[in-house]
């Protein structure tokens, strides 16, 4: 395999990717060249307008995480953060106060908004960006597109007692941020999905693959975004390559994020079996050739292979480079002598 297509979220997206090209560069997928190229698509519907400024969180983590210039705790934004700016803002009273923006990391913010405002497409303005924190180490084996250049913003319905409908509409930054995805999402509300259109390049990147991967990304606002831009999940559907996923639930549990509650909001299974079959067997109109489900989810591999998806059940928790690179391995390997 010479080229490997990734769907990515953030941070699950971010720590996946890490461990896929540590093992590529190691040599440890099974078929897969050291030179083999990664295009990663990953989802710009958790965007939002803030100060100002356009502030894309999926495509910064992915950024700095390869870059190596992610603060590790917390797994977002710039290492060696200060918060000046932010204090600055707090002080003058102007909202949303909840929603951290660091020095280091409104400098990428700031010219990604000035290069928007000069006319560049979202595409351009990421590989811009990009020349910075991935060339030097990647070279020309790995690119990152936005999945859409058009503007799409996920909303989340939640109870308001307050409110004459009884809900209120919240951007997801309020919800995952400042609500701490504490209450439960009644439904999700992609304003914009269905009127956009895939960023240059993510079309050929998905068609010319030799494998399309579904890292252990949210189901929903990740992945289920960026196959809701319109055409990407019918060139999923077609390419002639293998599509394979991990599962982002583990003993029926997210990890970490807030899987469950958008899983819950669109009314799909919190389990490995429940986000594969929500996705469907290639075979029968949906996405996947393959699914790999953490060891704790042996049971599920049978149901999944019941919908026409081969399935295996491996260590899925992302706990270092060397683990990852291991399921990185196993999927290539499941899916690798399916027709
Ligand atoms: P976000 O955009 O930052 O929320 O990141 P993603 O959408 O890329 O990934 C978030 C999802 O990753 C979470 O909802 C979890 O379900 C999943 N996740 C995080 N860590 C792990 C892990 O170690 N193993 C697995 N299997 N899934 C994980
Ligand atoms: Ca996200």
């Amino acid at each position: 395999m010479r080229s490997l297509t990734v769907l990515s979220g953030g941070m699950g997206g971010a720590r996946f990717l890490q461990g896929l090209l540590h093992g590529i560069a190691a040599g440890t997928l099974p078929g897969v060249a050291p030179d083999a190229h990664v295009t990663v698509v990953a989802n710009n519907a958790d965007d939002w307008w803030v100060h100002g400024l356009k502030v894309c969180p999926d495509l910064d983590t992915v950024m700095y995480t390869l870059g190596d210039g992610i603060d590790l705790e917390r797994g977002w934004g710039r290492r060696a953060e200060t918060w000046s700016a932010k204090e600055e803002l707090a002080a003058y009273g102007v909202e949303p106060t909840w929603f951290g923006l660091g020095d280091r990391d409104i400098a990428t913010h700031l010219v990604r908004t000035q290069m928007l405002e000069a006319g560049y497409p979202l595409s351009q303005v990421t590989a811009a960006l990009c020349r910075r924190w991935l060339t030097p180490t990647y070279g020309e084996t790995l690119s990152l597109l936005p999945m859409t250049d058009d503007r799409v913003e996920t909303h989340v319905a939640v109870a308001d007692a307050d409110a004459a409908s009884g809900k209120r509409v919240v951007h997801f930054q309020e919800y995952w941020v400042r609500l701490r995805a504490e209450v439960p999402a009644e439904q999700v509300v992609f304003v914009g999905l269905d009127r956009s259109t895939p960023a240059p390049g993510v079309i050929d990147a998905i068609a010319g693959a030799d494998l399309v991967v579904l890292p252990p990304s949210n189901p929903v606002v990740s992945v289920g975004t960026i196959l809701g831009v319109p055409g990407i999940r019918d060139a999923v559907r077609n390419t002639p390559g293998k599509v394979v996923g991990l599962s982002p639930i583990v003993g029926d549990s997210h990890v970490r994020g807030m899987a469950r509650q958008m899983l819950t909001a669109i009314g799909v299974e919190v389990s490995a079996a429940g986000v594969a079959l929500n996705y469907g067997a290639r075979s029968a109109g949906g996405v996947l050739d393959g699914w790999l489900v953490d060891e704790r989810d042996a049971e599920q591999v049978a149901r999944i292979e019941a919908a026409g998806i081969r399935a295996a059940a491996v260590p899925l928790m992302m706990t270092d480079h060397d683990a990852t690179a291991a399921m990185a391995a196993s999927a290539v390997d499941l899916v690798r002598s399916t027709r």
